[in-house]
């Protein structure tokens, strides 16, 4: 919104113009004014629009004319008085003053005008019939008004006017020689039709108007006034209303009729409310929110309310409910979008369908890969789909969770990550796209059919480490070995490919390796790409597996995609697995969910154990706290019920009531733990014996 409101009164000598003013600011009529009334300002409280509002007087007395050039560039808006009982002064309209204020503004943003017929006490009849056809004719005119400063008639209403001319200007909406609205104005409403238009039928029902009302209004629509709408619609043109819904053909009549109704107020709150700024351009603010802070170290995620949204906006599109959105489905979700965002490499990026559709799961890939990689982009994005709108949030910025700090992370050898960057490196040819593209499940021969400009160096899609879904975001690393960023270097985990069938493969992996790696704490692991071709022996040093070794990285991992279904997935759960515990080994990581280790993990980090255990931490601690209380004064507690003395006592019920229940979850826990450390046990012996 606007800070303020400048308004200049111009016009012809003796018309009134500073009796007007007078008699705004004094609710009487002067009977002894000054050439020029002094710059007054209305604080906001005070004014319909709640904007302070300053109104500035002109005379020709007074002033000079470069002052009159410098008021008329510096006004928001400007009343062009003439007496009506004065037919000279009414000519000076069109000949003097609208020339004038043209000659001071610029074409682009034309200030409002405004035609004040002053001095309606002194006639019978109105000026209306000279006036109008001058209104038809400057398109620059918002409106004209006829009042007296004598008998207080239409003196608020003419500043009111003025007020609204600025705030709610009519002419980005409207076009009056055209008697309709203007395209970019239908383009915006076309947009907001489109975001509340929840279940995507191109009708808004009585729900979906309701909540449009409410979100723009902060009020619902009774249910009579809804069917009125409905009815002015009904009248007025054949298919606005159908199936006891607004088309969105009976939108745009809706708002074409306040406009020409005079209540463009209406639509400009509906379009303030979805983001739109003066030009109907989408605000900075609205996409570009700046509450979002993103330290170093640090990435960023959707959280699941952003999951769910996106969900929604997916399943409102997925008309054919095969879980993947066609080319069509892909257009119609991005019709409020300013331009299409994804283009034919993100078909490369996430996982597609046998048809190369993007499919559900590779649609939230896609989200996850933008939040993680450009957020200022997500945020857009969000911006354009509604997200704060619908989910009746304050910005889209509350979609984004920001990790906290790997370095803590590290230290508490835990993360809370859902997204895991890889990267991957490997001389040319050595089959880093083919290690990339088999992540999304494509063989040899599929990934033959997509053509080189289409290709993308980035993969994601999920993977279950211990029964949670993760995000493992592969990006392939340009083999320019001179030209490599500390992007390219910042990872949760690095994959060195070499073909396995090149003799001169290998040397460039211990390369990378040596310069950037083996001083850091990021995990590696080496990938024998291409294992289904004769493995051929590397000119090197040592041989990869020595490699490994001797630099305490888990031996190469034979890998091909050329297979007959899609290539094998276990490769990257391992990834995942190594990037969420990198202070682990791997020989204690098997992914495999079949032995018995698996099984263990996946009970240990099962709910009900974590349940218990927190149970657990939950009763010892307040077991501690309650024995600590009476003796040590120094306790947070106990100087806490030094200075809330009341709020001491019902603290010690609750604990006590809890240690008694804590007794069953003890028993439980010991007996889960008993049985942890003997399946564990028979782990052990079991691998022993193999
Ligand atoms: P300005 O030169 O445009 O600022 O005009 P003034 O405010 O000085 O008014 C000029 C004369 O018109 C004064 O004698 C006012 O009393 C008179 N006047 C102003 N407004 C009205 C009105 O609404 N009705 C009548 N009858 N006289 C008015
Ligand atoms: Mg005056």
């Amino acid at each position: 919104m606007r800070k303020d409101v400048r308004i200049l009164l111009v016009g012809e000598p003796k018309v009134g113009k500073t009796s007007l003013i007078m008699s705004l600011v004094s609710e009487e009529f002067p009977q002894v004014v000054p050439y020029r009334a002094e710059e007054i300002t209305i604080p906001a409280d005070v004014t319909p629009e709640r904007v302070p509002t300053h109104i500035v007087d002109y005379s020709e007395a007074e002033q000079t004319d470069e002052q009159l050039s410098s008021e008329i560039s510096k006004a928001n808006v400007i009343c062009i008085v003439y007496a009506v009982n004065n037919k000279k002064s009414i000519e000076k309209v069109t000949s003097h003053w609208i020339p004038l204020i043209n000659d001071n503004t610029d074409k682009d943003s034309r200030v409002p005008v405004i035609l004040v017929g002053n001095k309606s006490d002194l006639v019978e009849h109105s000026s209306m019939e000279t006036i109008l056809p001058v209104m038809n004719q400057y398109t620059e005119i918002e409106t004209c008004v006829e009042c007296s400063a004598k008998n207080l008639k239409n003196i608020s209403e003419l500043f009111y006017y003025a007020q609204k001319a600025v705030l709610h200007p009519t002419g980005p909406l409207y076009c009056p020689e055209e008697k309709q609205m203007k395209p970019a104005c239908i383009k915006a409403l076309t947009r907001i039709f489109k975001v509340s238009d929840l279940d995507n039928d191109g009708i808004l029902n009585d729900n979906e108007l309701n909540f449009f009302q409410r979100t723009c209004f902060n009020a619902p629509l009774v249910s009579q006034a809804l069917e009125d709408v409905k009815n002015v619609v009904r009248k007025n043109m054949i298919d606005g209303v159908c199936d006891n819904g607004l088309t969105l053909k009976g939108f745009l009549f809706l708002h074409t009729l306040f406009i020409q109704r005079g209540r463009h107020e209406t639509t400009w709150t509906v379009l303030r409310r979805f983001g739109y700024d003066d030009d109907l351009e989408l605000h900075q603010d609205y996409l570009f929110p700046l509450t979002l802070k993103v330290p170093p170290d640090c990435t960023t995620e959707l959280n699941h309310n952003a999951y769910l949204f996106l969900q929604s906006v997916f399943d409102k599109h997925d008309k054919d409910r095969d879980c993947a959105l066609s080319p069509e489905e892909l257009k119609d979700l991005f019709d409020v979008f300013p331009y299409m965002p994804w283009g034919p490499d993100v078909n490369n990026t996430v996982c597609t369908n046998d048809e190369g559709w993007i499919t559900y799961q590779g649609y939230l890939s896609q989200w996850t890969l933008t939040t993680y990689l450009d957020v200022q982009r997500c945020l857009e994005y969000l911006g354009y789909l509604g997200y704060s709108i619908i989910s009746e949030q304050e910005s889209q910025a509350v979609a984004i969770t920001v990790t906290r700090d790997k370095k803590i992370d590290l230290q508490k050898k835990q993360t809370q990550r859902s997204v895991f960057r890889c990267n991957v490196f490997g001389d040319s040819g050595s089959g880093k796209s083919g290690f990339l593209q088999a992540f999304l499940g494509r063989n040899l021969t599929r990934q033959n059919t997509v053509s080189e400009e289409h290709m993308s160096y980035y993969a994601i899609s999920t993977a279950y480490v211990y029964g949670q879904e993760k995000y493992l975001l592969l990006h392939e690393v340009f083999p320019d070995f001179d030209v490599l960023s500390d992007t390219d270097l910042a990872c949760d985990i690095v994959c060195l490919v070499y073909d396995a069938s090149n003799p001169h493969s290998f040397e460039y992996c211990a390369r990378v390796f040596k310069q950037y790696f083996m001083d850091t704490k990021t995990p590696c692991m080496m990938i024998a790409a291409k294992s289904d071709l004769q493995e051929a022996k590397q000119l090197y040093a040592l041989t990869p597996l020595e490699f490994c070794r001797k630099h305490k990285m888990p031996p190469p991992q034979a890998f091909t995609c050329n297979t007959a279904d899609a290539p094998c997935k276990d490769i990257y759960t391992k990834l995942t697995t190594m990037a969420m515990h990198p202070h682990a080994r791997l020989r204690c990581m098997c992914t495999c969910n079949r032995c018995t280790f698996c099984h263990l993990q996946n009970f240990i980090n099962s709910e009900l154990v974590q349940t218990v255990k927190a149970k657990l931490y939950t009763a010892i601690l307040s077991r501690s706290l309650l024995f600590q209380r009476p003796s040590n004064s120094s306790s947070l507690e106990s100087s806490l019920s030094l200075v809330l003395p009341s709020c001491s006592v019902p603290t010690l019920h609750v604990t006590q009531a809890d240690l008694k229940s804590s007794t069953f979850w003890l028993r439980v826990s010991a007996g889960a733990t008993v049985f942890a450390v003997l399946g564990f046990a028979m782990y052990r012996v079991l691998l022993k014996q193999r």
